[in-house]
């Protein structure tokens, strides 16, 4: 395939990321696949970034991410500089196809306003976006610019603009589901985990509680706030209380853990991270926010763990209740499910994971999207 495709990463993080970075994560797993279809890939990035690309380009030495302002990257001189010089390469060369912009929010708006001889473009929405529709409200570009969710109750929940402008979804994947049915796992422990961020949305304070009433031994495994480590957390004192992750686990989630049945481990990773998973019963997801996109649902997958949860956002797109996982709205009956969740089979989530969350079925699925939106691009 002939394809030349502009992949926008942004000026925050280099990729692959230095530690966090959800989205210069999904750029890093899914440029390899893309060359190996044999698209053609410009990176704009930082210039510390060590991803193997066919060309790549940078307005900033290294990642930016000090400079990010919260709710997402709003109008600011970073963004702006980065996206002035993605705007200077798509005009100054024709080779280019199409772009695929992971910048959100003002990266949507850049594109539009590229005007009628830049490329046609794909931007892929990241985060829950139903709370913040002003900040994409400014789709000007017409039929040249796309957007994808990376679920479909994601885009069920977007702004009406993006909607009207959406060509689909494509859900997240793992490397962790190459060969996921065929790789030897470690024998499972007597425990359930909670693995992601220490927050209101993943309901860690929910889950401790069920997790008392029945009595299963719960690990949870995450950063709280800033604080990666438990002793981090108990040095840094009463100023960490500012951050409102730091208070909901002291006020909500810290009063369930005993250190016993209910554990705090901060934040694992590699193949910590991955033993952990593998070795838990089921992997807890007590939502309660509109969850987007779930990586952690399908590496759960990926390493035989089913999944029990709220059925809210993506988990019902991602888990098939009775099969791979077991999903209710009723957070009680949620108690009830964790003490099932043993009878379900751990081969049947690798199997699941292996046939739908591979980078390689990601990247097919992009492909497909890019020609769509060339297709909608050209036709008027
Ligand atoms: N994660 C990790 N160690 C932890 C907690 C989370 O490596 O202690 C990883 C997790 O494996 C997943 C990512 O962080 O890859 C979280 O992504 P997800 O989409 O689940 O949640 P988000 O934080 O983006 O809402």
């Amino acid at each position: 395939m002939s394809l030349t495709v502009l992949m926008n990463a942004g000026p925050w993080l280099s990729v692959p990321p230095p530690g966090y970075g959800g989205i210069e994560n999904v750029i890093a797993t899914l440029v390899p696949e893309l060359r190996r279809l044999g698209v053609k890939v410009v990176l704009a990035s930082v210039d510390s970034s060590t991803l193997a690309v066919d060309e790549k380009f940078s307005v900033f030495p290294d990642g930016q991410f000090h400079a990010l302002q919260r709710p997402y990257n709003q109008v600011c001189g970073v963004a702006q500089a980065h996206l002035a010089g993605v705007a200077r390469v798509v005009h100054a060369r024709d080779d280019i196809d199409l772009v695929h912009d992971h910048v959100e929010a003002v990266g949507l708006a850049t594109l539009a306003a590229m005007g009628p001889d830049a490329p046609p473009a794909l931007h892929t929405l990241h985060w829950d976006l139903a709370k913040h529709p002003a900040l994409y409200g400014n789709l000007d570009g017409g039929d040249r610019v796309r957007v994808n969710g990376v679920s479909a109750s994601q885009l069920a929940r977007a702004p009406q603009a993006l909607r009207d402008h959406s060509v689909g979804h494509v859900h997240l994947s793992t490397p962790l589901a190459v060969d996921a049915d065929r790789r030897r796992l470690p024998d499972k422990g007597d425990y359930l985990i909670i693995l992601g961020r220490i927050n209101p949305g993943k309901g860690q304070d929910v889950g401790a509680r069920l997790a008392q009433r029945v009595g299963v031994p719960l690990v949870l495994a995450g950063p709280v706030g800033p604080y990666h480590r438990p002793e981090d957390l108990a040095a840094a004192g009463d100023e960490a209380r500012q951050n409102p992750d730091v208070r909901f686990f002291y006020d909500e989630v810290a009063p369930h853990v005993d250190g016993d049945l209910v554990r705090w481990v901060g934040t694992v990773a590699g193949q910590d991270r991955d033993d952990l998973l593998a070795g838990a019963r089921a992997s807890l997801f007590p939502l309660r926010w509109e969850e987007p996109g779930g990586t952690a649902v399908v590496e759960s997958l990926a390493l035989g763990t089913p999944v029990v949860a709220t059925a809210r956002g993506c988990l019902p797109e991602l888990i098939e209740h009775g099969r791979t996982g077991l999903l209710t709205t009723d957070e009680e009956e949620l108690g009830d499910l964790l003490l099932a969740a043993g009878l379900l089979d751990p081969d049947e989530c690798r199997r699941e994971a292996a046939a739908r969350f591979t980078p390689a079925v990601m990247a097919e699925k992009y492909v497909r999207l890019y020609e769509r939106v060339r297709q909608q691009a050209t036709t008027p």
